[in-house]
C-alpha cells in the first residue's frame, strides 16, 4: 500500500464501522480467521470505471485496515470478450489508485487445470452431467420462477457415459453450442440459479493467457467460488446482483474437496447520475468513436479521470465518502466533482492562463520600476512550494471578459475592469482603464490602461478603488496553449435508464476546445496528468495524449466553484 493510500484510510478511523466492517471484525474477535484475505477480480473486457474504483478502495481498504491482504484476480473465463489490452490497462489502474496486491497477480485460468479435475468429481459424485439442450432449449427447459423446470433428457445418463462425452468436449469433438457440463442440483428450486446451473460451455476461442490449450472454458458460477477458495479468500465481496448466486456458491464449496470455504457478501453498486457505469456502453461508445478512447477525459473510466487531471487521492476520498451499503441508489456526480476540487485546491500548484484574451498596452509603463518581475506563491498556503517568476511587460493579455466599457454595472456584480475604472492585476500592479481600441466591426483589439506606480503589494491612493484582482500573464512572455473545457458526456441524468438508448442523451456540447490561449511561463514545466489551478478558472492538467513539445494541451479537469456543496 502506498503512503497515500494509507493516510486516507486512517483519516476515516472514527467513522462508524460499515457492515462489512463489522463482519470482519467479529470474524477476528471469534477466532473464525486469523488473517484476511480479500480480492478485487475484474473480468479483463474493458477499462475499468468508477464503480470498480469502489471496488477496489473497498477490497483494498478492507483487507488492509486489519493487516489483511488483498489479491488481483482476473477473472478470465470468457476469452472472447477479453484481451491482454485490458489486463495491463487493470493494473495500471489499481496501482494508480495507490493499491499493492498480495503477490503477483492472479488469473483464473491459473486454475483451469484443478477446475476441470474438480468437474470430473462432480461427474464421478454423479452431481453433474453433459447436457446436450441447445441453448434455446435449455432456456424453456428452465421454467420460470412460478413454473418447476423439466428435466434434461441427459440428466440421468450414467457416470461412464457423463465422463465420455465431458473428454469429448475436452478434446473438441462437438462443436460449439452442441453440448454444455451441468450440475445436477434441481431443476424445481424457486432459486433459477440452482436449476441445474451449467459449468462448462464450448468455446473454440484463443485464450489472452492459456494460448489454444482449452476449447472448454468454466463459468462465472463454477469459477468465481473455487479460485476464491484456492486462494484462501475469507471474505468475497460483490455487488448485490450475486445474491442470489450465493446458495450456489454454497453448493460448490460443500460439494467439492475445496481447500478453504470463502464466505460470499453482497453491497450495491455505485451508479452515478449523468454516467453510465457498465463496461458494455462504455466499449461501445469508444468503438463507435463517440470518445476519443478508453482514456477520453470525459469518460467515467479510471485511465479518463487520470488523464483529466482528476488525483488517486480524490477518488478514494470519494469512496470512503458514499460508504457501503446494501440498498442500490445514485450517487450525484457532484459528490465526486466535490472530491477533486476538494483535493486539488489542497495540492496544486498555482498559475495563471488567459483563456480568451485581449491584447492590454500599459501606456505609462516607464513608470514601472525598471525590468520588472513579479513573483507570486506557487501555493498560498504552502510556502514549501516556493514562488514562481511573472515578468511584467508593457503589453500583457487580460481575459475578455474581463472588461467592459458598460459603466453602468455595479460594483458588486462587475468585480472586473471597467473603462475609466481600477482594477488590480493579481501580485501586480493596479490599473485604470483608459481607453478600448476596436476594429471595424467593433471588436476590442487593444485596451489601454495606466498603471498606478508603487502599487505592487501596496494599496492605492485613497479615493482610487480597484473593482477586484484579474488574471493576466505578460504579451511578449508567455506561452501558447490550447484549452480543453469538458462538460458531463451526458445531458440526461440518467441516460440508460429504462428503456432509454444511452447515445442518445450524448451532451453535444460536452467537448469546448480553446485554441490561442496564453498562459504564464512556470507551466513550460507542466507534466502529464498533474492539476494546476489557473487562477480565477478552475484545475488544469496537461494532456497525456496530444501534447507534444510543440503544443502546450490542457484539460480542465474541474472548475473553481462547488456547485453541488452550495445545493446542499
Ligand atoms: P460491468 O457491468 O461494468 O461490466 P462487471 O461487474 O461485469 O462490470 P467485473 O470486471 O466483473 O465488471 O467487476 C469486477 C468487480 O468490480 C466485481 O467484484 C464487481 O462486483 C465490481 N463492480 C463492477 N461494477 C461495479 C459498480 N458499479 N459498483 C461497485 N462495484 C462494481
Ligand atoms: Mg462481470
Amino acid at each position: 500500500m502506498s503512503d497515500t493510500a494509507t493516510n486516507s484510510q486512517s483519516e476515516s478511523q472514527d467513522k462508524p464501522l460499515n457492515f462489512l466492517q463489522q463482519i470482519i471484525k467479529k470474524d477476528l474477535q471469534d477466532g473464525k480467521h486469523a488473517k484476511i484475505v480479500t480480492r478485487f477480480p475484474p473480468e479483463p473486457n474493458g477499462y475499468l470505471h468508477i464503480g470498480h474504483a469502489k471496488s477496489i478502495c473497498l477490497n483494498f481498504g478492507l483487507a488492509q485496515e486489519v493487516g489483511g491482504e488483498c489479491n488481483l484476480r482476473f477473472d478470465d473465463t470468457n476469452p472472447a470478450k477479453e484481451d491482454q489490452e485490458y489486463v495491463d490497462a487493470i493494473k495500471a489502474d489499481v496501482s494508480w489508485l495507490g493499491f499493492e496486491w498480495a503477490g503477483d497477480v492472479r488469473y483464473a485460468s491459473e486454475y483451469f487445470d484443478q477446475f476441470y479435475q474438480w468437474a470430473i468429481y462432480l461427474i464421478e459424485q454423479g452431481k453433474a452431467y453433459v447436457c446436450h439442450l441447445s441453448a434455446d432449449e435449455t432456456r424453456e427447459y428452465r421454467g420460470w420462477a412460478t413454473k418447476p423446470g423439466k428435466p434434461s433428457p441427459q440428466r440421468d445418463n450414467g457416470v461412464a457415459e457423463n465422463l465420455a462425452d465431458f473428454e469429448k468436449m475436452r478434446a473438441g469433438e462437438f462443436e460449439e453450442g452442441a453440448c454444455t457440463l451441468r450440475a445436477k442440483i434441481d431443476m424445481a428450486s424457486s432459486n433459477m440459479s440452482m436449476r441445474d446451473p451449467m459449468l462448462y460451455r464450448i468455446r473454440k476461442q484463443s485464450h489472452h493467457q492459456t494460448g489454444n490449450k482449452w476449447c472448454i472454458y468454466p463459468t462465472y458460477d463454477f469459477a468465481h467460488g473455487q479460485e476464491d477458495a484456492i486462494e484462501g479468500v475469507t471474505h468475497s465481496i460483490c455487488t448485490l446482483e450475486f445474491a442470489d448466486h450465493r446458495p450456489l456458491y454454497e453448493w460448490f464449496t460443500e460439494n467439492l474437496p475445496v481447500p478453504s470455504v470463502p464466505r460470499q457478501y453482497e453491497f450495491s453498486r455505485l451508479e452515478l447520475n449523468y454516467s453510465v457505469t457498465s463496461k458494455r456502453k462504455l466499449k461501445q461508445l469508444v468503438d463507435e468513436g463517440h470518445v476519443d478512447g478508453w482514456n477520453d477525459p470525459r469518460m467515467p473510466t479510471i485511465s479518463g479521470m487520470r488523464r483529466r487531471g482528476y488525483t488517486p487521492a480524490s477518488l478514494r476520498n470519494f469512496c470512503e465518502m458514499i460508504g457501503v451499503t446494501k440498498s442500490a441508489s445514485t450517487i450525484d456526480v457532484g459528490q465526486l466533482e466535490f472530491c477533486v476540487r476538494d483535493d486539488l485546491n489542497n495540492t496544486a500548484p498555482r498559475a495563471m492562463c488567459v483563456l480568451d484574451p485581449v491584447k492590454v498596452v500599459v501606456i505609462n509603463y516607464a513608470d514601472a520600476d525598471q525590468g520588472d518581475l513579479m513573483t507570486q506563491p506557487v501555493h498560498p498556503n504552502i510556502e514549501a512550494m516556493g514562488r514562481r517568476e511573472l515578468p511584467f511587460t508593457q503589453e500583457l493579455y487580460i481575459d475578455r471578459a474581463d472588461f467592459t466599457e458598460d459603466t453602468t454595472l455595479s460594483r458588486k456584480k462587475f468585480k472586473r475592469l471597467v473603462l475609466g475604472e481600477y482594477v488590480r492585476l493579481r501580485g501586480a500592479y493596479v490599473m485604470k482603464a483608459e481607453e478600448a481600441i476596436k476594429d471595424a466591426d467593433g471588436k476590442i483589439t487593444e485596451i489601454r490602461v495606466s498603471l498606478v506606480p508603487g502599487t505592487v503589494g501596496e494599496n492605492p491612493p485613497e479615493g482610487m478603488k480597484p473593482r477586484g484582482v484579474i488574471h493576466w500573464v505578460s504579451a511578449t512572455d508567455s506561452i501558447d496553449c490550447e484549452v480543453r473545457l469538458y462538460d458531463r458526456l451526458f445531458s440526461d441524468e440518467a441516460p440508460d435508464a429504462g428503456d432509454k438508448n444511452f447515445l442518445d442523451a450524448i451532451n453535444p456540447e460536452s467537448l469546448t476546445i480553446l485554441s490561442g490561449c496564453k498562459a504564464e511561463k512556470s507551466l513550460l514545466n507542466a507534466v502529464a496528468e498533474k492539476s494546476y489551478q489557473f487562477e480565477r478558472e478552475g484545475y488544469f492538467c496537461l494532456d497525456s495524449k496530444l501534447a507534444t513539445a510543440d503544443k502546450l494541451v490542457f484539460n480542465r479537469a474541474i472548475g473553481l466553484k462547488d456547485n453541488w456543496a452550495n445545493k446542499k
